[in-house]
């Protein structure tokens, strides 16, 4: 299917998602909150996306559904259908993949214990990157990431980049990231994280999709990207993100190629996490025509395509 054959008009009487990737504008099923490391508690958020004209949207706060209650109470005032989900970190080959699992029938499973699991490998793992961090100048690690992390959510490693920025050892975050925590560096701690195989059964087990996010942001060679495509698919994923806040065009339209080769939905979203930057709830390139079924067309989804 390619033409969105659903009339702009009808669109006010009953908003639902369109049947095509084409002209998406309001829908973004990846966004964060302060439950994770979003500037934006999650009642605000919905209020943006509301004012910015989505429909749908999903709150993916990293490795847990703190604020998703607050986020269905402000969607439902506003109108706009919210799909509970969580973004999932995890390990595969030595690289710290995401999967978002949307859970749009609200059950829990085995994706509960998960969620306590994740929480506790997060402090775990706070404490080797406050330590490792400690030996490169940083004093006092952890209680300076808890600092600015104003909250007592489970910290990451934007707490620690915040951190190490404060304490003027680099200009900003991304140089934090280059730096100290990024992919390969000493703050890129993965060993508390659960396989792949792990995280997909747990969203299996709570009714939920899984969503291999961002695929062209691990840095990965097309071939070892279709490794992982594959073996998501082997252990039971079911999408993935076809769009990624701003993307290549081209790359896009090979990952698609590589999507369609596997029978993957597709899905989208900004990864938004603040304000004042480039992404904004619904802000992304805009898909490709393509074969990819949107993820919005799985079965476990349908309740979230018509009022
Ligand atoms: P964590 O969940 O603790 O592993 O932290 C990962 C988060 O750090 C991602 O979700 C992004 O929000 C953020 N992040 C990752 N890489 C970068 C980067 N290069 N610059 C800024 N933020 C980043
Ligand atoms: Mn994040
Ligand atoms: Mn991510
Ligand atoms: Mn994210």
């Amino acid at each position: 299917m390619i033409i969105d054959s659903f009339p702009a008009d009808s669109r006010a009487d009953t908003p639902r998602l369109p049947d095509t990737f084409c002209e998406v504008q309001d829908v973004d099923l990846h966004m964060h909150s302060t439950a994770s490391d979003g500037v934006l508690p999650p009642g605000e958020l919905v209020a943006l996306c509301h004012r910015r004209g989505l429909t749908h949207m999903a709150l993916t706060d990293h490795d847990t559904l703190a604020g998703v209650e607050e986020a269905a109470q402000a969607a439902a005032q506003a109108g706009i259908r919210l799909i509970p989900a969580t973004e999932l970190s995890c390990q595969w080959r030595g690289a710290n993949i995401h999967v978002v699992a949307l859970l749009p029938r609200g059950g829990i499973g085995k994706l509960g214990e998960g969620l306590i699991r994740q929480a506790q490998a997060r402090v775990i793992r706070a404490e080797v990157i406050a330590s490792r961090l400690e030996k490169l100048g940083l004093d006092n690690a952890l209680a300076r990431a808890r600092v600015q992390a104003g909250s007592e959510r489970p910290l990451g490693r934007p707490d620690f980049a915040a951190a190490l920025v404060e304490a003027g050892l680099v200009k900003d975050r991304a140089s934090a990231f280059k730096k100290f925590l990024g992919s390969g560096k000493p703050g890129d701690v993965k060993a508390h994280w659960p396989f792949l195989s792990e995280v997909v059964e747990w969203i299996g087990d709570a009714g939920g999709v899984a969503v291999l996010a961002h695929p062209l942001r691990y840095g990965l060679t097309r071939r070892k990207r279709g490794l992982l495509l594959d073996a998501f698919v082997d252990v039971g994923g079911e999408a993935a993100e076809l769009i990624s806040g701003f993307q290549n065009a081209d790359l896009t339209r090979d990952l698609a190629r590589q999507l369609e080769g596997r029978g993957l939905y597709g899905s989208l979203g900004s990864d938004f996490h603040f304000p004042g930057g480039p992404l904004a709830p619904g802000a992304m390139s805009p898909p490709p025509r393509t074969d990819v079924t949107p993820v919005w067309l799985h079965p476990a989804l349908t309740g979230f395509s018509a009022r």
